[in-house]
């Protein structure tokens, strides 16, 4: 009998979305994620999210695996690096997203929404969650709907339905405890989009469960996601990854670096003679 081992494999990844240059502040969470990928003697993963095509871009693309080399990035499955080949762009993912969506739908997970932004952000009761998403007022969720049968793209969003007032809880790695309420912190969240692309959310929960992702580790900007996607993984009956979100690196203003800060892109960073080997130090 093959011996166990005393602790699981160790999985990690770095996701980035080829919509614009890295910067330093993904360097720097994907240098963390490399590190406990190390620590545990784990595997890294690159994970390609490139499924919104109206952003992504191929020459983000070209720039993003040469800034991560130039970096001193080693992954061993994804793109780029020689390991495994099962597809990890999420443009090529689809049939994958679309199962997992099939499993929401039968479950009564979701609902498709009508509502356009403008409704939305015109409801008086649709504050706005801590990450700029709309907290969703619920005008489609009690519907009765024609559009039920429809398989998607059906022109119409699909919403996963949150119960107001749970309490999801979870322990960060970094952060330590977290608590956030449905309904209050985050309202029913986009599943799939009427233009036929898959949210974010389903994404992410349905590829990190599929590539075996033991602890998932990412910017702080996404810890309320966490609580979004943990939702997930329950309604779809998977096993949720660890948590270990990292602080966000700022300008000299105090703002969250973002990808419209091209100063602070790793290649202005390279043009200006700096070594990867200097960026890497946080202090
Ligand atoms: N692709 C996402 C981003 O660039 C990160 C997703 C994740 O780590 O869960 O913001």
């Amino acid at each position: 009998m093959a011996a166990t081992p005393a602790h699981p494999v160790y999985r990690g990844r770095i996701a980035p979305s080829p919509t614009g240059y890295l910067h330093l502040g993904h360097a720097r969470t994907f240098w963390i994620a490399q590190e406990r990928a190390r620590q545990h003697s784990g595997t890294l993963i690159l994970r390609n999210e490139d499924l919104d095509d109206a952003r992504c871009k191929p020459e983000f693309v070209a720039a993003m695996f040469e800034d991560l080399k130039w970096f001193g990035f080693e992954w061993s499955e994804g793109p780029d690096c020689g390991g495994p080949h099962a597809p990890y762009n999420q443009s090529e993912r689809t049939g994958h997203y679309r199962a997992a969506f099939e499993r929401l739908k039968a479950g009564g997970f979701i609902y498709p929404c009508t509502c356009s932004r403008k409704d939305i952000s015109q409801s008086a009761t649709a504050p706005h969650a801590e990450d700029g998403e709309p907290v969703y007022p619920g005008t489609c969720r009690n519907k009765v709907s024609t559009v039920l049968s429809l398989q998607p793209p059906a022109q119409v969003n699909w919403r996963f339905r949150v119960y107001d007032g749970e309490a999801i809880e979870f322990v960060d790695g970094h952060f330590g405890a977290q608590r956030f309420v449905a309904g209050n912190d985050f309202g029913d969240f986009p599943i799939w989009r009427h233009d036929g692309i898959p949210s974010y959310q389903l994404a992410v929960v349905a590829d990190d469960a599929s590539m075996g992702i033991t602890e998932v580790v990412r910017g702080a900007d996404l810890l309320l996601s966490t609580a979004r996607q943990l939702l997930l993984y329950r309604a779809l009956g998977f096993a949720p990854p660890a948590f270990h979100h990292c602080p966000l690196v700022r300008d000299e203003n105090g703002e969250r670096l973002a990808k419209r800060h091209d100063a602070l892109s790793l290649r202005a960073l390279r043009g200006l003679g700096k070594s990867a080997d200097e960026l890497r130090k946080t202090d």
